[in-house]
C-alpha cells in the first residue's frame, strides 16, 4: 500500500488519481492532499477517502510541516505552474520520492532539483506521459547510453492549421484538445506546442540529453507516447491509449507494473503516423531553438512569459496568435544570467514576468 501525498488534488491529474486510487483501494492510499481555488470540493472529496491532512495554499500554509504530517512514502506534484517548484524543492529536502506532473518545476528549476535528487538519493519520477514513456524505454537498457530521445507530440486541436488560421482562434477552440482532457494551461500549451517546448526541457534535465539528442515528432494519434534509439540503431517506444492513469500509475508505484483496469489498446485497423512539425506556423519551435541554444536562464524566462501570455489570453486581454508575440518579445529582450541558486531562479522568473507584461500592455 502506497502512502500519497497528492498536490493540486482538485485539478485535471488530481481527478485522475482520485480515479485510480478509488478503483484500486489494495494499492494506493492518500494520506495528504492539496487545494488552491478549488479547496472546499477538496474538503468534500476528502471525506469519501478518508484524508486526514489538507492543505490550503490559497491561504498562508507551511508545507514543510504539512508533509511532516502527512508522513508519505511518495509525494505526487500535479500543482500548475512555476509556483509548484518550491513544492518540488521542500519534498526532496525532506527525502521523500517526487512523482512530477508539475512540468514546470523542472524547466526553470531542473539543474536543482536533479542535484537535490542526486544528493539526497531520492528520485524524481516522471508523470507527463511522454516523459514517463522515455523512463520506461530507458529502463529496458539501464546501463547503455542513449543516442536520441523522439519526443511525440500530438500536434494539438490546430496541427495542419495556416498562420493566417491562427488569428481567429476563440478560448473555446484552444481548449478542446482532440486527445487529452486536461486543464486549461496545459490545454493552451498544447495547442501553441508551447507544452513540447517545456518538455523538451524537461527532457533535457530529467535524461541528461542535449539538444541535439531530441527530436520532436508529430504524432497525431497519441498512442506512441515517446521513443528512444540506442547506439545499436535499435529503437524502443512504449505504446498505450491515451490515460494519464497510466503515466501516474507506474511514477506512484514503480517499479512494480499491475492491473489497474486501464483500457487496453486494440490494433485491428490501427494507423500510426509520424510528420516533421511546421516551426512557421508554431513559432514556439523557433524560439525553442533558440533558448536550447544558450540554456542558463532562457528555459525560465520562456515559461515565465508563457505563463503571462496564457493567463492574458485566458483573460480575453490578447489573442491567440500574440501569445507567440509575447514569447518572442521577452526571448529576444533576454540576455545571458546563470540562475545559480533559487533567489535567482525566483528573480529571473519574476523579471520576466514584468517585461512579458510590458509587452502585452504595448499591443
Ligand atoms: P489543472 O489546472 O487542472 O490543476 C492545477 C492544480 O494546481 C489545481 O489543483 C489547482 O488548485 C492547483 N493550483 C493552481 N494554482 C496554484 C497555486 N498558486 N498554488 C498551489 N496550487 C495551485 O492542471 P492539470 O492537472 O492539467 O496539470 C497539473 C500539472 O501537471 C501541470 O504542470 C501540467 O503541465 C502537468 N501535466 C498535466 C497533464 C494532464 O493531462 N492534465 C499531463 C502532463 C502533465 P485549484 O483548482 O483548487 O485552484
Ligand atoms: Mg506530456
Amino acid at each position: 500500500m502506497k502512502k500519497i501525498c497528492l498536490l493540486g488534488a482538485t485539478g485535471s491529474i488530481g481527478k485522475s488519481t482520485f480515479e485510480l486510487v478509488k478503483k484500486n483501494p489494495d494499492k494506493f492510499k492518500i494520506v495528504g492532499a492539496s487545494g488552491h481555488a478549488h479547496f472546499p470540493e477538496l474538503e468534500i472529496i476528502a471525506q469519501e477517502f478518508n484524508i486526514p491532512h489538507l492543505l490550503n495554499t490559497k491561504e498562508s500554509f507551511d508545507y514543510a510541516d504539512f508533509l511532516k504530517k502527512c508522513e508519505p512514502d511518495i509525494v505526487l506534484n500535479a500543482i500548475v505552474g512555476f509556483t509548484g517548484l518550491k513544492f518540488s524543492i521542500e519534498t526532496l529536502q525532506q527525502k521523500i520520492p517526487l512523482a512530477l506532473a508539475n512540468k514546470e518545476s523542472l524547466v526553470a528549476g531542473g539543474k536543482l532539483l536533479m542535484q537535490l535528487s542526486q544528493e539526497n538519493k531520492t528520485p524524481i519520477l516522471p508523470v507527463d506521459s511522454e516523459h514517463s514513456a522515455i523512463f520506461q524505454c530507458l529502463n529496458t537498457s539501464p546501463h547503455t547510453d542513449f543516442k536520441k530521445i523522439i519526443l511525440t507530440c500530438s500536434g494539438g486541436p490546430f496541427w495542419g492549421k495556416t498562420k493566417k488560421n491562427l488569428e481567429k482562434i476563440t478560448i473555446a477552440q484552444a481548449l478542446k484538445h482532440p486527445n487529452w482532457s486536461m486543464g486549461a494551461k496545459i490545454s493552451i500549451d498544447s495547442a501553441t506546442l508551447a507544452n513540447k517546448c517545456l518538455e523538451f526541457f524537461e527532457a533535457m534535465h530529467l535524461f541528461g540529453a542535449s539538444k541535439n539528442q531530441i527530436q520532436i515528432v508529430i504524432h497525431r494519434e497519441s498512442i506512441v507516447h515517446s521513443m528512444v534509439e540506442f547506439p545499436d540503431s535499435s529503437i524502443i517506444a512504449q505504446l498505450s491509449p491515451p490515460t494519464m492513469k497510466l503515466p501516474i500509475a507506474l511514477a506512484l508505484n514503480f517499479p512494480k507494473r499491475e492491473n489497474y483496469n486501464l483500457p487496453r489498446q486494440i490494433f485491428s485497423n490501427l494507423d500510426l503516423s509520424f510528420r516533421t512539425p511546421d516551426k512557421k506556423v508554431f513559432r514556439t519551435l523557433e524560439l525553442l531553438e533558440i533558448c536550447t541554444e544558450q540554456m542558463q536562464n532562457f528555459p525560465i524566462v520562456f515559461n515565465a512569459a508563457n505563463e503571462i501570455a496564457v493567463e492574458n489570453f485566458l483573460n480575453e486581454k490578447i489573442l491567440f496568435s500574440q501569445i507567440f508575440d509575447v514569447l518572442e518579445q521577452t526571448i529576444h529582450e533576454t540576455k545571458l544570467e546563470n540562475p545559480d541558486s533559487l533567489e535567482k531562479i525566483l528573480e529571473i522568473d519574476k523579471n520576466a514576468r514584468v517585461l512579458a507584461q510590458k509587452f502585452i500592455r504595448k499591443l
